[in-house]
């Protein structure tokens, strides 16, 4: 399952970081995902959750922050939510368009308990 790798990926960088603060255990971890990152918000919910059982986060709280996906228009110069991957701008229906969110799948914090 794609979203069990990341969440394995995400628990990687969670542990050494956790350890490298020197960390007894990881309280909270706070995670950032663009709705056009490609991730199903309940397989990312459900691999998160498997992937922090016996680590140093398993008793973490895992808080998901959806980024919805923003576009802007190189043309008009508006900003608008695209409807599909051809990010048609609604105001002048150019083409000429870019993402500027969406795509994000940050750990946007980590909190840690230590004795
Ligand atoms: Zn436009």
């Amino acid at each position: 399952m794609h979203e069990l790798s990341i969440a394995l990926n995400i628990m990687e960088i969670v542990d050494a970081e956790a350890r490298a603060a020197g960390a007894d255990e990881v309280s909270k971890i706070e995670l950032e995902i663009g709705s056009w990152s490609g991730v199903e918000p309940d397989a990312i919910e459900m691999a998160m959750a498997e992937a922090i059982r016996e680590t140093i986060a398993s008793k973490a709280k895992v808080v998901f922050h959806w980024r919805k996906a923003m576009a802007a228009c190189e043309d008009c110069c508006n900003e608008f939510e695209p409807e599909d991957i051809f990010k048609i701008c609604p105001y002048c229906n150019s083409l000429n368009t870019h993402l500027l969110t969406g795509k994000e799948l940050n750990i946007k914090s980590i909190e840690v308990v230590k004795d």
